[in-house]
């Protein structure tokens, strides 16, 4: 590359100019919007919301640097967020109707005074273990 203010030759990944000393290059480690791009992409996946608002701030501020990171943490996190809302959308309305069953159910056997079955009461012989036998007492 040539030093923008010399102009002489200057190697690549020379980050500054031998003769005069001015900065040429970026180094590959003096990339601000990777880290952002990088930190986007990482909270895309576990706070779709901080990932979605990274991204957009990474593709604004740094037009060319770790955009396509930036690129795919908004396109993540807005379909992982979209897929939360319509999960929750559907989740929270079916568990209201379940519980209202319930409910109902609940209040109808104490109208009619029904057994209720509990599924994992133990059998006679399990309770006749734990208990022991106390009709042999009387
Ligand atoms: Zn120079």
């Amino acid at each position: 590359m040539i030093c923008s203010r010399c102009g002489r030759q200057v190697d690549n990944g020379t980050a500054f100019c031998p003769m005069c000393g001015a900065q040429v290059g970026y180094t590959p480690y003096q990339k601000p919007g990777m880290g952002l791009a990088i930190c986007a992409l990482i909270f895309s996946f576990i706070f779709p919301l901080v990932g979605l608002i990274l991204g957009i701030v990474g593709l604004k501020k740094y037009q060319t640097e770790g955009k396509g990171m930036c690129i795919a943490s908004v396109i993540i996190s807005g379909v992982l967020l979209f897929i939360s809302i319509v999960s929750t959308a559907i989740f929270v309305p079916a568990l209201n109707g379940y519980i209202r069953r319930a409910r109902e159910a609940g209040n109808k056997r104490q109208e009619t005074g029904a057994v209720v079955i509990v599924e994992d009461a133990p059998s006679y012989s399990e309770y006749i273990e734990f208990f022991g036998d106390q009709t042999t007492d009387i």
